[in-house]
């Protein structure tokens, strides 16, 4: 059944794992930080690994999360320089250009509704060339509060002036999307495959997403 795109004016678009391939992200924190953790601090590799997935563990969910200058503090790198070295590996879901330009050729509203500090979306705008898509862009940094909250989606109304019956939202985060329809948002679509390197996984609680060709037949 084709998507009733004549329902909609918003759309919200999540970042890393929706638009762009999270690979970036998934090698970023999870290989390279560890490992220049690790030499900063004159660490066996595993035990830099344990102390930093460790510190990951304790913020998620919060704003420290994506806030990389707390990570330049807490790990004592320069997480922006380490992030700008490995920007040749920032990649565009091969289906998501293709889908913002569906949108703009609908007349659609856009919104980037991002957890991402200022700094990491600036570097993947700039590096991606998909900002002029965009009617909006929102960090939830910028809010003071992050996705996961109900109480962000009551900031973004405000802030877009979104109808919550005509919005669709598309986020590879199921507790970004429970927040939102707690909030009472009603096109909800789980993007499933997140990163290239990783196979797909579907929501069991919201309508999965291999490819954004599904909301264009
Ligand atoms: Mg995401």
């Amino acid at each position: 059944m084709a998507f009733p795109w004549q329902e909609i004016t918003w759309v919200l678009l999540d970042m890393d794992g929706t638009l762009l391939d999270k690979h970036f992200d998934d090698y970023f924190w999870e290989t390279l930080v560890p490992q220049e953790f690790a030499r900063r601090q004159n660490l066996p590799l595993e035990e830099a690994r344990q102390t930093v997935f460790a510190r990951y563990r304790r913020e998620e969910g919060t704003l420290n999360w994506t806030d990389i200058d707390f990570w330049s503090r807490e790990l004592d790198l320069d997480i922006p320089a380490l992030k700008e070295s490995i920007r040749h590996l920032i990649e565009v879901h091969p289906d998501a250009e293709e889908f913002l330009q569906f949108l703009r050729q609908k007349g659609k509203k856009i919104a980037l509704v991002t957890n991402a500090h200022y700094k990491t979306l600036d570097l993947k705008m700039n590096h991606t060339g998909l900002l002029g898509y965009f009617d909006e862009v929102i960090s939830s940094f910028d809010l003071g509060v992050p996705k996961e909250e109900v109480g962000f989606w009551q900031i973004l109304k405000d802030r877009l002036g979104f109808s919550p019956a005509h919005t669709i939202l598309v986020d590879d985060n199921a507790e970004v999307l429970a927040a939102a329809q707690h909030f009472g948002l009603k096109y909800l679509f789980f993007k499933a495959k997140s990163s290239s390197q990783l196979a797909p996984e579907n929501s069991p609680h919201f309508p999965s997403l291999l490819s954004f060709h599904e909301l264009m037949e």
